[in-house]
């Protein structure tokens, strides 16, 4: 075998690793990568040795934990037997069509087919041309912007980087591509008013929404998109009422709506779906990340009956519909994907997010809302974020200079915690396995709190 530290040069000298700062891993300034070897339950190790809780599921994506043989088994049954085969002109495999039954029977909105991809950025690229395809099907060929959020996150190919609203997405990119728009954020505790209720903050944000659509004109715009909680914006629950707000507007103008479930979906929450919890009745859905806990890369495009209606009716006008990839449907990933529903349902993993994300949340708001640096607590179910700042009466932010999210990140991991400094401010974001234990969330808040604890006692010696 190949010693770890030859594995460590070959990386450096030869993987360009995404999100990652280029020059502070080529001179070595970030130390050697971390060469992770294994993983079970909610825990990962590393060449070292050294063993990880991993708060945030990879990329909140290992819902059912790692090491799960059932999944490798069935991943393997299906290699022994067919590992590949196309699904272009009507062709298919076993556990593709079981599983497309399964997302439509139990998928939000009214779905009617399902449409595969690899990854949560082709599958929104894939429902932006679906809103182009739609409305010029019906006779609508202006009705193509598509709206999305500040602070929202679905992707980083280009229409689905253009969605995601951070800048940092964008710069030195050329993004984002023309045509999709952002409108303001659900974000409460950055985006209110002093003394401005949750209520009244999403009446707010549905009224910025009709006032771009009358701006840009609602013939032009086609499609709306959102996270049911805003993910890598920085794990926000919405405020109360926005959903029912957006949603009004959205039916006035005969705009669609894409949910984006790539967190949300298959439990997270603490509900099957984020729709579900937040009455959310989307046209379009996507799904990755849970849907196949990241044993597999795939994704789906849930499509709802009004859509397809309108797709099925022009066909034999206009011919097939000519969009796929080589491997939409992959039969190994749909095989994946099915064991890992068999998991979610056998153990009921949206309900035990519900309880023992109550406690995470409880446990959470108990150990950090009072501490001195941090402005808000926040989550639901499996999710949860700690916003941290200089001043909490004035919510004066830290200097960036200062990173005060990455060092608690940092602090953590050296305490054996995985929990990750979000992008966008100083956040501290969590997404543990579905599977963790009560006594697995109570060691978790504990060594975050000893990392928080650590980083405040270092502000305090060298104040900015
Ligand atoms: C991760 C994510 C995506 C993109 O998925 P990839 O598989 O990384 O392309 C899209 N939307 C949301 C909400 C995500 O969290």
């Amino acid at each position: 075998m190949t010693d770890m530290k030859t594995i460590a040069e070959l990386d450096r000298a030869s993987v360009l690793h995404p999100f990652t700062q280029l020059k502070d891993f080529a001179t070595g300034r970030m130390g050697d990568p971390t060469i992770v070897t294994g993983g079970q339950g909610v825990r990962i190790q590393d060449a070292t040795g050294r063993s990880y809780i991993d708060g945030f599921a990879g990329l909140y994506c290992v819902n059912i934990g790692y090491g799960r043989t059932e999944v490798a088994e069935a991943i393997a049954r299906q290699a022994y037997k067919l590992a590949y085969y196309h699904s272009y002109a009507a062709h298919t495999t076993e556990e593709l069509a079981i599983l497309s039954g399964r997302l439509v029977k139990m998928a939000p909105g009214k779905p009617s087919k399902v449409f595969y991809g690899l990854s949560g950025s082709d599958a929104n690229e894939t429902q932006a041309k679906l809103v182009w395809y739609y409305n010029n099907l019906r006779g609508q060929p202006k009705k193509k912007k598509i709206i999305s959020r500040e602070r929202g996150y679905h992707g980083c190919s280009v229409v689905s980087g253009s969605m995601t609203g951070m800048s940092f997405y964008h710069d030195h990119m050329d993004l984002p591509f023309p045509g999709i728009l952002h409108t303001g954020s659900p974000h409460h505790y950055w985006g209110a008013e002093a003394g401005e209720t949750e209520e009244a903050f999403s009446k707010r944000r549905a009224a910025e929404l009709e006032q771009l659509i009358l701006r840009e004109g609602p013939e032009t715009v086609g499609g709306f998109i959102g996270e049911p909680v805003l993910g890598t914006g920085g794990i926000t629950p919405p405020p109360a009422g926005y959903w029912q707000e957006i949603q009004a507007v959205l039916r006035r103008y005969d705009v669609l709506l894409i949910a984006d479930e790539v967190i949300c979906g298959f439990g997270r929450t603490g509900a099957d779906f984020g729709c579900t919890l937040y009455g959310i009745e989307p046209d379009l859905v996507t799904v990755a990340k849970g849907l196949t806990s990241g044993y597999m890369p795939l994704s789906g495009v849930i499509v709802g009956e009004k859509v397809y209606g309108v797709m099925e009716d022009a066909a034999d006008r206009i011919g097939a519909f000519s969009h796929g990839y080589t491997y939409s449907g992959h039969p190994i990933a749909a095989a994946a994907a099915n064991a890992v529903l068999d998991i979610v349902e056998k153990e009921r993993l949206s309900e035990r997010a519900r309880v023992v994300g109550a406690h995470f949340q409880k446990q959470l708001k108990e150990r950090f809302a009072q501490m001195e640096i941090v402005g808000e607590v926040r989550g639901v179910g499996l999710l949860g974020a700690i916003e941290f700042v200089a001043d909490r009466h004035s919510k004066r932010r830290f200097d960036p200079q200062q990173k005060v999210g990455a060092r608690i990140s940092k602090a953590a991991r050296d305490r054996g915690l995985i929990a990750r400094a979000m992008p966008h401010g100083d956040i501290l974001g969590f997404a543990p396995p579905l599977v963790v234990s009560e006594a697995e969330i109570d060691e978790m808040v504990d060594l975050a709190y000893q990392a928080t604890k650590q980083v405040m006692d270092e502000l305090a010696r060298q104040p900015a």
